[in-house]
């Protein structure tokens, strides 16, 4: 599942390409991508649309354009954008929709398992939108301090590993990143998260961004399809600490990495960097 350096890593390659450009015609083959709203009117309305930048807020593409409108792309489990689209695309059963841009080049929406989402809102819509599903803050921008970040998790009995999970601490933190930022921060993943000291607060926000930024240094991680937009293979696997590594040595002190689960999701520590108390 795409987090936010699988994000940022698709953002960065598709912003240049985009950005000024307008869309001539949108086919989008799926409802669920657009739902409840049909298809059809989501690709009238940004037909003629012209892109003035693509950004990303959490785990979400923002397609910023001149009118002020905005389309948020959410990938979820197995979604991406490509551009330039590759070849063999006619016989790939998994493209969802296809955006024709005015210098004749299109760009696919793929998306195996179907969860993505394609929302379009109109100008002044996006931070309701963002404060109604309670996203936090940027991780890697500078009001993700220890300070703003204590405040987040203080009270809450939910192991520290789903409070990373569900967006409200921070954006754009998923399975892989919780689990490496934990291990950088010498912190059990069932920790309550209310109940962390100072220190590992600190520590903690130290470890989710060095996770991110390895993460975006080393254009993402594929594990199953993940590309960038270009269709290229990102490395952050050979990066995982944890992630992935049961039985396998921890780099720190040699014990075998663990894994058990938490808030229903597969997850690696080291039962030695990473004690319960
Ligand atoms: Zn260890």
């Amino acid at each position: 599942m795409p987090e936010l350096p699988e994000v940022e890593t698709i953002r960065s390659r598709l912003a240049p390409a985009l950005a000024g450009r307008r869309f001539e015609r949108v086919e989008i083959s799926d409802s669920r991508l657009t739902r409840p709203v049909p298809p059809d009117a989501v690709a009238d309305a940004l037909e003629g649309e012209r892109v003035a930048d693509v950004r990303r807020r959490g785990k979400y593409l923002v397609v910023v354009f001149e009118s002020g409108r905005h389309l948020l792309v959410h990938l979820r489990m197995t979604g991406n954008v490509l551009h330039p689209a590759p070849e063999g695309r006619k016989d790939d059963p998994h493209v969802r929709a296809v955006v024709r841009l005015d210098d004749g080049s299109d760009v696919l929406y793929r998306d195996v398992r179907r969860f993505g989402t394609w929302d379009l809102l109109e100008p002044g819509e996006l931070d309701a939108y963002f404060a109604a599903r309670r996203l936090g803050v940027e991780p890697l921008g500078r009001s993700f301090t220890a300070a703003t970040f204590a405040r987040a998790l203080a009270g809450r009995k939910a192991p520290v590993k789903a409070a990373l999970l569900d967006q409200r601490a921070a954006a754009g933190i998923g399975n892989i990143y919780a689990d490496e930022a934990l291990w950088y921060a010498r912190i059990h993943p069932l920790a309550p998260a209310g109940k962390l000291s100072e220190e590992q607060v600190a520590a903690l926000r130290e470890g989710v961004r060095k996770a991110l930024h390895l993460g975006i240094r080393r254009q993402g991680a594929t594990l199953r399809d993940f590309r960038g937009a270009d269709g290229s293979r990102g490395s952050m696997q050979d990066e995982f600490r944890v992630y992935g590594r049961e039985g396998e040595p921890c780099e720190r002190c040699g014990t075998p990495i663990v894994k058990t689960r938490v808030a229903g999701r597969g997850t690696w520590f080291c039962p030695v960097c990473q004690p319960s108390q």
